[in-house]
């Protein structure tokens, strides 16, 4: 059973390793570098509380997800040997969302107690490294429109036909290692700290297609926004700034499952969730490719 899955950003990474694991032969391409955009550009903030505003499918799966991921980094660094920066790092809830287990802090304040950070360039990394050991072929700079095998996974994010691009911005700062221990957030500006004491702040939200120009008002609103909520930040430099393509959808929700009755599967749309939801997506794609070829 040969897979092709078009598309090495976190999401096909994620499914190619968990399909090698079902029995099927899988090679990823990519057009560029395997976890080279949206994937490398992303925070990481495992954090469904804030992003899902009432009870949805996808709000479930992000609230299972999140569930999923202290299992899955832990299974991932077994299979590939590599250190993967995650930590659990409860946050307080501005609101009760369904479906998210919350606890009281006192005061009539609640904390979100599961929510979580990690950083997405060392779960691609990982995910590389331990499909690579169950046989996974990757392939870069191989821009993919027709396939061949028995089936083929479509995660090309941001330029999936029926997606588009929400471009953002990020900036680092450096402070001291474990000086930020949870997630700071107000709206959608928000603070994490990777545990190198690499401190990362976002993010704005711009419709402008592919382009990647550093846009520096974006950067200054973001700089102007997280200091205003972390008074530290202040006066220490902004270390870089970069931006990527989050893949919105037409009905803002991710896009996963079956074209019809073919052997194409899509996983695109994760928008604003995609390192948040590949540990369910990869799972879901296997629950219904695996069987349909035989497998599982
Ligand atoms: C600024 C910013 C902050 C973010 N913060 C968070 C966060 O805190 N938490 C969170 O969960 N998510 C966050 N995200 C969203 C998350 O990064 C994305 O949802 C996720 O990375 C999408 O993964 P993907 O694999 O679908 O897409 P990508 O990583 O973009 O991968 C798609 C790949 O497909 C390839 N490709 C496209 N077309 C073709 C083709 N025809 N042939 C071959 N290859 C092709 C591309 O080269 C690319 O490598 C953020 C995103 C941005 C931009």
């Amino acid at each position: 059973m040969q897979i092709t899955v078009v598309g090495g950003g976190i999401v096909g990474c994620a499914a190619a390793w968990r399909l090698a694991q079902g029995g099927a032969r899988v090679t990823v391409r990519d057009r560029g570098r395997i976890g080279g955009e949206a994937s490398w550009a992303g925070a990481g903030m495992l954090a469904p509380g804030g992003e899902f505003g009432e009870d949805s499918r996808w709000g479930r799966l992000g609230v299972e997800s999140l569930g999923m991921y202290p299992a899955f980094v832990a299974e991932l660094e077994a299979a590939s040997g590599l250190r993967i920066d995650f930590r659990v790092c409860r946050r307080v809830a501005t609101q009760r969302r369904m479906g998210i287990r919350v606890e009281a802090m006192g005061s009539g304040r609640w904390w979100y107690p599961d929510e979580a950070v990690v950083n997405p360039r060392d779960v691609v990394a990982a995910l590389r490294v331990a499909g690579q050991r169950l046989g996974v072929e990757f392939e870069e700079g191989v821009e993919v429109s027709t396939w061949e095998g028995d089936a083929v996974v479509w995660a090309t994010g941001a330029w999936a036909p029926g997606g588009f691009p929400v471009k953002g911005h990020l900036i680092r700062y450096h402070l001291a290692p474990g000086s930020l221990p949870r997630i700071i957030r107000r709206g959608h500006f928000y603070v994490l700290q990777r545990a190198t004491g690499e401190t990362i702040a976002g993010a704005d939200m711009e419709q402008v297609g592919f382009d990647r120009s550093l846009r520096a008002a974006a950067v200054e609103e973001i700089r102007a926004a997280v200091e205003a909520m972390v008074p530290e930040l202040r006066g220490v430099p902004v270390e870089e700034a970069w931006n990527g393509f989050r893949p919105g959808s037409a009905t803002g929700e991710p896009v996963v499952g079956r074209r019809g009755d073919s052997r194409e599967w899509d996983a695109y749309g994760h928008f604003r969730n995609g390192i948040l939801l590949a540990p369910v997506t990869a799972r879901l794609l296997c629950d219904e490719i695996l069987p349909s070829l035989g497998k599982g």
